[in-house]
């Protein structure tokens, strides 16, 4: 064994190595709270595979953030070198499932550029869908109109916007359990059959799959087709995955089938679940102990990473979750460190400066553990909540980071969309337009190339803009050297851009133009951009081209955009009205440009020195000597999402909600703040969280905010000590159901927009956009 190895291996406990350590051929089983080294043993593992002869490129590591999956190949570099760490596929679960669909996509009566359906398309087939059953003889009525290759046919009266989410739900549900139509038809549900049936045979005819069939079609691949579970055996000679917890029924019979040589190995902790919107299952656990009986268990309970007082003050959160599998006694042998901080501020901002402060004074008082910017981060619960962090932070000169985002902003399709959007303001540069063409025209690279060369030939030539030169080419009046198909396609291209142009003067939404825009980038040329891309020197399947995943950030963007820049409570629509969608755009494209420029200062920081922003998602299996957990008010953790204006609470949710928090203090080593803030913008009262009380007055320091203690002396009642009345008080409104929490403010985004688009489409048609540009310019 070479002698890194060795080291690496002889620095583990002696539980850790019995586990890195134990047959290959047996499956392993590693469960344990966080900061117990699961993933330190994993990568113990993953150097006993390679020791054992696997080479690392038969190696599958799965987890579930690109994140993660980043840090798990960092953390086998730094032992193995950086160059068998390369060879390794360290993957999420989708960008794995994606690659394997695609590459068998005829088995799946689809092409390889298939098209992946999102929230806001699935529910347009789903109106189809309805649609159809409801109406037999729409059957043959259907017409299917392509707009930039998307689907895009439906008229949608609201009776079917209306039955769409409720039939959105079902077909979800459906899928993520594996039903098929002819099984919902079995169990008596004849209209439930028909329609997932319909919806169906409307992706299959638009040749898209949606998220949920991503997983079960490389199931039905495994099980259906000998000759794909052949290679994928024989490629993937030995399987380990990180959070296993967060593993779907679904996603485990896919690592079930392809794990038949027995050489997996699963680490996980039921009580860091915090994905089960996402169809993530705990029963995963018991499931493996039942298909994998020879397997080994092994349980780690030293935590390694928290001071005395961080670890008991989580562990006092968690215990009060009812639904636990496997208990855990998490002990540390690290010193006691410093009392979890409560802190009180009455409103976001001040809770803001008091964080600020905080790592500026930290960052100055050498003395101290966490002094560097790159041991502290933020976490918060949605992204928009980080946004008034980033200006602060900002002013004060301090290097921040934000997971994912800087990665994302760097994405070719991303400037495409934003070149696409600029087409429609007045002081558009010819480098977007160029941009979109390339986005735009369907050929092969050198074909593309040709194409631009003569657009920018010709306006050098008439000295005019390029828009002006393409314009003139493709309306046939210089059409030169092109070839007649090379001048319908740039047509097409301008007709595009006319409906971009259309599409922004009549609507009152920037997401719902941006998510039409999104639509409309054609699916070749995201495959061509899908190249596996280089993350912190490793290779990561890369899903963040996914349309998807780049419109999410992009809705973020915007969320953050509009509640730093206009009055809060405000809603887009009537920002829209009041400045023009135009002027909006501008700005929000201006504020993305600054963005990404100081994105580009701040990586000469890198992460090693800057603080880290990120939501408590990203943050999984991460960890920072000093984090700040912002916004812990009931509405926050635990989310609180109403139906129809009532609002339930669920156990199951408010025991996910608490996993989070759990999931958030945990990341700490040194120092852990907890914030609440009192008030929200709209002067409301807010109340701190629920789960704030379970930690024992003996881990916690409680600081008032200023002003509330103010308060206090001046009224006799409450100056009697405690600063701690505001965490007593009772939530004046109970939590509800969480369900798809991370996605609900997205998915209010995309329905919107799809309503729009579905409109727009059908009223669409003229070519004002040629006009403005045929125009002479000499
Ligand atoms: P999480 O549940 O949050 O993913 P984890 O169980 O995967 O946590 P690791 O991230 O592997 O835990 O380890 C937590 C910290 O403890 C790391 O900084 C790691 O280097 C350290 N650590 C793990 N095992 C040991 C050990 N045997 N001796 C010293 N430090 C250790
Ligand atoms: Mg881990």
């Amino acid at each position: 064994m070479p002698d890194e190895y060795l080291k690496y291996l002889l620095s583990l406990n002696e539980r850790q190595r019995e586990a890195a350590c134990s047959d290959i051929s047996i499956p392993l089983m590693i469960v344990a709270g966080p900061g117990s080294g699961k993933t330190s043993t994993m990568v113990g593992r993953v150097l006993m595979l390679l020791n054992e002869g696997i080479s690392a490129s038969n190696i599958l590591a799965m987890t579930f953030t690109t994140a993660a999956a980043a840090e798990m190949r960092d953390r086998i570099g730094a032992v193995a070198g950086k160059a068998t760490a390369k060879q390794l596929t360290i993957s999420t679960f989708h960008s794995f499932s994606l690659q394997l669909c695609r590459s068998h996509a005829e088995k799946l009566e689809r092409t390889p550029e298939f098209l992946i359906y999102g929230h806001g398309q699935q529910r347009r087939a789903i109106i189809e869908a309805v649609r159809l059953s409801e109406d037999e003889k729409g059957r043959q009525n259907r017409s299917v109109a392509i707009v930039g290759e998307e689907y895009n046919s439906i008229t949608s009266p609201h009776h079917y916007k209306d039955a769409s989410k409720k039939w959105q739900k079902f077909v979800t549900q459906a899928k993520a359990s594996g039903k098929t139509p002819d099984e919902c038809r079995k169990m008596g549900d004849e209209t439930g059959g028909k329609i997932l049936g319909n919806y169906n045979d409307i992706l299959k005819s638009c040749n898209a799959l949606d998220y949920h069939d991503l997983i079960s079609c490389s199931v039905k691949l495994l099980t259906d087709f000998p000759e794909v579970l052949k290679e994928c055996q024989d490629l993937w000679k030995a399987i380990v995955i990180d959070e296993f917890q967060d593993t779907s029924a679904m996603q485990y019979s896919f690592l079930r089938i392809l794990a038949s040589h027995n050489h997996i190995t699963i680490v996980g902790d039921d009580d860091q679940s915090i994905f089960s919107f996402n169809g993530a299952d705990i029963s995963g656990f018991d499931s493996f102990r039942r298909d994998f009986p020879n397997y080994k268990e092994i349980r780690l309970n030293k935590n390694y990473r928290s001071t005395r007082y961080i670890v008991e003050a989580a562990s006092s959160v968690i215990k009060n979750n009812k639904k636990r599998c496997q208990l855990k006694n998490v002990d540390t042998d690290n010193s006691s460190g410093s009392k979890v901080i409560i802190k009180e501020s009455h409103n976001e901002d001040a809770q803001c400066a008091f964080v600020v402060d905080k790592i500026l004074e930290t960052a100055s008082n050498r003395s101290d553990a966490g002094c560097s910017y790159g041991n502290i981060a933020i976490l918060y619960r949605r992204q928009v909540s980080g946004k008034v962090f980033q200006t602060a932070l900002r002013e004060r000169k301090i290097p921040f980071n934000i997971h994912g985002v800087a990665v994302y902003r760097k994405k070719v399709v991303v400037r495409a969309i934003i070149a696409m959007v600029k087409t429609t303001l007045p002081d558009c540069d010819d480098g977007s337009y160029r941009q979109v063409f390339k986005a735009l025209l369907p050929f092969e690279k050198e074909e593309k190339k040709k194409v631009i060369e003569y657009i920018d030939k010709i306006s050098a030539h008439r000295k005019c803009s390029f828009i002006s030169a393409a314009c003139d080419i493709f309306s046939a009046k210089l059409s030169g050297t092109l070839k007649r198909t090379q001048l319908t396609q740039g047509r097409k291209v301008l007709l595009t851009l006319e409906m971009i142009s259309k599409l922004v003067h009549r609507e009152q939404s920037i997401s719902a133009v941006i998510t039409s825009v999104a639509n409309m980038v054609p699916q070749k040329y995201l495959l061509e951009q899908r190249a596996v891309v280089d993350v912190d020197g490793g290779k990561l399947l890369n899903e963040d081209n996914d349309i998807r995943s780049v419109l999410q950030y992009l809705l973020d963007d915007i969320s953050d955009f509009l509640s730093t820049h206009f009055v809060a409570g405000q809603g887009e629509r009537e920002v829209v009205k009041e400045k023009g969608c135009v002027s909006l755009l501008k700005a929000f494209i201006d504020c993305i440009s600054e963005r990404e420029s100081e994105n580009f200062r701040s990586r000469r920081h890198d992460n090693q020195s800057s603080v880290t922003l990120t939501t408590i998602h990203q943050s999984k299996g991460l960890e920072w000597d000093i984090v700040f957990i912002i916004k812990v008010n009931e509405s926050e953790i635990p989310l609180l999402h109403e139906f129809n204006g009532v609002a339930k609470e669920n156990g199951t949710s408010i025991e996910e909600e608490r996993r989070l928090l759990y999931v958030a203090m945990t990341r700490a080593r040194r120092k852990l703040f907890i914030l609440y803030v009192t008030m929200d913008s709209n002067w409301q009262m807010l109340q701190p969280s629920r789960f704030l009380k379970e930690i024992p007055n003996h881990l916690r320091e409680v600081q008032a905010d200023i002003s509330t203690q103010d308060l206090q002396s001046k009224n006799p009642d409450t100056s009697k000590g405690t600063t701690w009345s505001t965490a007593d008080l009772q939530p004046n409104v109970q939590p509800s159901e969480v369900d798809s929490v991370q996605n609900d403010f997205h998915h209010s985004k995309f329905d919107e927009a799809s309503a729009e688009l579905i409109e727009f489409a059908e009223g669409n048609s003229g070519n004002g956009f040629l006009k403005r540009f045929c125009v002479d310019e000499r």
